[in-house]
């Protein structure tokens, strides 16, 4: 069958195929497509010999690095599953993930190392292996790696398209991280379809800032760029700095980049923007939360040329979902977009029954790209792809014409006296009062009325923190029933999973009492 690894076969050996062509940048260095399947290879032929098996899961624990993309291509060749665990969480986070995962092996980062080393007592049983520097973890990379040979004389284990190859955890925003399982095909249809939906070409440059550990990191683009034949500059990942990297998109002739709307903000705002050569650039894609209109005018009067796609998705779809391009944004203001060509998608009500149109209910969706469940999570995994659709969880209502709008997590909504309140739009109001820095707002038990909403709000250390004049705001916007009956303000930040959404479990539980 057709899996994985084809997308360097295609690359190296097909007709037409461009094994000399540069496949990767990194800090100055260069792999080519050759170089690249070579080096999976004789990383596979060294895995195996080291007693790795078929279905064996790798937690990898890496900063940005070719070794990530040659790790990626070597478990396609072996029928080994990757984990990709965040670096930026805690050790214990990480643990969890480690041990949820059942991961027999470890691939750590000399950098990361003091994050693996406080729990690497508990992780015995499992082969740890630094990558880098030597620090004493375990074996190292290098060594690891086959000599030519070896690697030559190599037989490739028969793997399938169904066969398990990602463990893509969530970012644990309103629980535990659970593992959303895919395989060879469910990667593989979520990569292509981006070559159709971003018209990706071999003659594409795409630059990989965020991480490769993120579900936005490698598999937005970052694949289907390199199955189409194109090259990937990869990005550091401590540290992003504007002006660096506009230095590489003038300097590498990039042109398509995923930066999230905070990032695209910052780029946009560099005092030396214009110094640059940016005419390069076709697209941004950005996501996690809608760009702003001053960010699609400025891309606009700076790079005519270039394209803002906005895109939703998750870790149970990877990543695109949703998209929407720059011009259907200009008229569609607050809209997430329209299905991707791999995804059908309803909204619907508690019953999977499609919703009019300009009625909040879940977005589902039916694809080949859905994963096949979450990793030793029978129920979890039942209820979410019930009926055959992947229920995302997530409420949302689309127009006339088919274009979505996001309105928060089903887990989120507020249900009092009988009423759906979305916290989601309380939220956008609250953010526009001048006192307010961020604020959250989460459903409590109530007696009278079943469930109240509660705003949690921060404000800075000098700002009045007046309950009173935050009401009489909220109810010059909102229906009364929409109004939080109780307010908690506060001047801690409200609690944020690594990759910055507000947890509001957390809430609920970390600060009872007023
Ligand atoms: P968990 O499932 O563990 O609670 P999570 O849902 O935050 O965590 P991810 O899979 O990383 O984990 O995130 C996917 C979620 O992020 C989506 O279900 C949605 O709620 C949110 N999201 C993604 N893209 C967008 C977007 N463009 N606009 C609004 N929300 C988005
Ligand atoms: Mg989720």
């Amino acid at each position: 069958t057709y899996t994985l690894r084809d997308i360097l076969t295609k690359t190296v050996t097909d007709a037409g195929a461009r094994p000399d062509s540069t496949a990767l940048t990194f800090d100055g260095r260069d792999m080519t497509f050759g170089e690249l399947d070579a080096r999976s290879t004789a990383l596979a032929a060294g895995l195996a010999a080291a007693g790795f098996r078929k279905g064996d899961r790798v937690s990898v624990i890496m900063y940005n690095r070719l070794e990530w993309i040659e790790l990626f291509f070597a478990l396609a060749k072996l029928g080994g599953v990757l984990v990709p665990v965040n670096y930026l969480l805690a050790p214990s986070e990480m643990q969890y993930i480690v041990e949820d995962s059942d991961s027999r092996w470890i691939l750590v980062e000399d950098a990361l190392a003091p994050a693996v080393t406080p729990i690497a007592d508990q992780l015995t049983g499992r082969t740890i292996v630094e990558v880098g520097e030597r620090t004493g973890l375990g074996t190292a990379y290098e060594d690891l790696v086959a000599d030519p040979d070896t690697a030559a004389s190599f037989v490739l284990p028969d793997v399938r398209a169904d066969d398990l190859f990602l463990l893509q955890y969530t970012s644990g925003t309103t629980g535990f991280p659970k593992g959303a399982m895919h395989t060879h095909s469910t990667v593989l249809w979520n990569t292509y379809h981006q070559i159709v939906d971003f018209d990706l070409r071999n003659d594409d440059v795409y630059y990989v800032v965020p991480a490769l550990c993120w579900a936005a990191g490698f598999h937005d683009c970052g694949l289907a760029t390199l199955w189409r034949g194109g090259r990937l500059v990869i990005g550091r990942s401590t540290g992003f700095d504007a002006g660096v990297f506009l230095d590489q998109v003038e300097k590498q002739r990039v042109t398509k980049v995923l930066l999230v709307p905070t990032v695209l903000a910052r780029v946009l705002d560099h005092p030396e923007f214009d110094r640059y050569d940016t005419s390069s650039l076709r697209m941004v894609l950005s996501g996690g939360e809608p760009v702003p209109p001053s960010s699609l005018d400025g891309l606009k009067s700076k790079v005519p040329a270039c394209d803002v796609l906005q895109v939703y998705g998750m870790s149970e779809f990877p990543t695109l979902m949703l998209l929407m391009s720059g011009e259907d944004a200009a008229t569609r203001s607050g809209s997430t977009g329209k299905a991707c060509s791999a995804a059908v998608i309803k909204i619907v009500d508690e019953n999977d029954v499609e919703v009019p149109p300009n009625t909040v209910g879940q977005i589902i969706c039916r694809s080949p790209a859905n994963m096949i469940g979450y990793y030793n999570k029978p129920d979890a995994t039942a209820e979410t792809l019930a009926n055959g659709w992947l229920h995302t969880g997530d409420l949302a209502g689309y127009d006339e014409d088919g274009f979505v709008y996001m309105a928060g997590r089903a887990k989120d909504m507020i249900i009092s006296g009988g009423l759906n309140v979305y916290p989601a739009e309380i939220e956008r109001v609250l953010a526009a009062h001048p006192d307010v820095l961020e604020a959250a707002v989460v459903g409590e038990p109530d007696e009278k009325w079943g469930e109240i909403g509660v705003a949690h709000i921060v404000v800075r250390d000098d700002a009045p923190a007046d309950p009173a004049s935050v009401e009489e705001h909220l109810r010059a916007h909102l229906a009364g029933f929409k109004v939080p009956r109780v307010y908690r303000i506060t001047t801690d930040p409200l609690p944020r999973t690594t990759s910055g959404k507000v947890q509001k479990h957390r809430l609920q539980q970390v600060r009872p009492g007023t």
